[in-house]
């Protein structure tokens, strides 16, 4: 089906990535929990869950696309405040949304908020225990240099996840979810943003992204081990895992 969208280029689209996310920082979260049905709290809360961080002091994280911390407030939280961590964007606007929530949750003494690409990671070799991406990964305009950059930062035993919108495993909910993210979710946009344009570029991302086996197949080519996938409400998102050994 086409929905009147036109291909870009990788610059260009790391471009209009940059510009939506800079248009709906303030709003990213009260758009996130209507367009999802709140459903992305039990994903991230689920995502946090098998990670389960150690409740001791020492253990570090990197939370990539980490937007505006919500991600990384569930696992400074999941350890008893123990864990640090660093959240990463490209975007400064969606950072500093973080950095204030991460204030008024009192988490600011856990964690640093860091303006740069997944692509290339300002971070040596082997300097985290765990590397996480929620809905960040299919922005990223090269997806196999992300991957290899998550792999070069983590230490050897370290814990690789990414949630991300994948492939609906299940008939009828994959039609309802189709109908949802090609009208309801631009429409909203419109409503709530004032532009529709940015959600059906986003909504488009989606569809492009690699169903969960082809993305599974890409972490492991990017040497990853014991890559697997869990499935979330049907396959609407989908937890990627894989260690790095
Ligand atoms: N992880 C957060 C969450 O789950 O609520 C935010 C997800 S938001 C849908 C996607 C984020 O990816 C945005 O904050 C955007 O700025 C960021 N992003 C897009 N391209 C990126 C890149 N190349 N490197 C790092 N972050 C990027």
């Amino acid at each position: 089906t086409s929905y009147g969208f036109t291909p870009v280029d990788e610059g260009e689209k790391q471009q209009l990535v940059n510009d939506v996310f800079h248009r709906v920082a303030k709003r990213y979260d009260v758009m996130n929990d209507v367009m999802s049905g709140g459903l992305h709290r039990a994903w991230k809360d689920a995502m946090v869950a098998a990670l389960n961080p150690p409740r001791k002091p020492g253990w570090r994280f990197l939370d990539v696309a980490g937007g505006t911390g919500d991600v990384a407030f569930r696992i400074v939280e999941a350890s008893s405040r123990q864990a640090s961590g660093v959240v990463l964007d490209i975007n400064g606007s969606m950072l500093a949304v973080g950095a204030e929530r991460a204030g008024k949750r009192r988490l600011a003494d856990n964690l640093e908020f860091v303006e740069a690409n997944a692509e290339n990671l300002p971070f040596p070799d082997n300097s985290f225990d765990a590397y996480t991406i929620a809905f960040g990964i299919r922005n990223v305009p090269d997806i196999d240099k992300a991957l290899a950059e998550a792999s070069r930062v983590l230490r050897r035993g370290g814990r690789f996840l990414c949630l991300e919108f994948s492939e609906v495993q299940m008939p009828i909910l994959d039609k309802v979810y189709e109908a949802w993210s090609f009208h309801g979710i631009p429409r909203l946009g419109q409503a709530i943003a004032g532009d529709g344009e940015p959600y059906r570029y986003l909504v488009e991302s989606i569809r492009k992204f690699p169903s969960q086996p082809d993305f599974a197949a890409m972490i492991r080519r990017a040497g990853f081990a014991r890559v697997g996938w869990t499935d979330y409400t049907g396959g609407i998102a989908a937890l990627h895992s894989g260690w790095k050994i």
